[in-house]
């Protein structure tokens, strides 16, 4: 019997017992999901990660985020400023 949860970042029932299925985990890394999925659900918290991350890193965080907000089917992000692109 596994418990079914919901995977924090995509939503995709897992039995991971720390709420993040393999496929985000290996896409970002466990440490990377596990920021990601905490800043999801904390958006100040999010706000500090963005302030405290150098530059490089902070624009891939803020996208990594925004792409997550997609795949949750919230469209309320309310993460900094968008990473301007393309
Ligand atoms: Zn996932």
């Amino acid at each position: 019997m596994t418990p079914s949860i919901d995977c924090r970042l995509c939503k995709t029932p897992t039995a991971e017992s720390d709420g993040l299925c393999g496929a985000c985990k290996r896409a970002r890394g466990p440490r990377v999901a596990s920021t990601l999925a905490r800043a999801l659900a904390d958006s100040s918290y999010a706000s500090a990660c963005l302030l405290s991350l150098p530059p490089n890193t902070r624009d891939r965080f803020a996208q990594a985020l925004s792409q997550s907000f997609v795949a949750h089917g919230s469209a309320r992000a309310r993460v900094g400023s968008r990473a301007r692109g393309r």
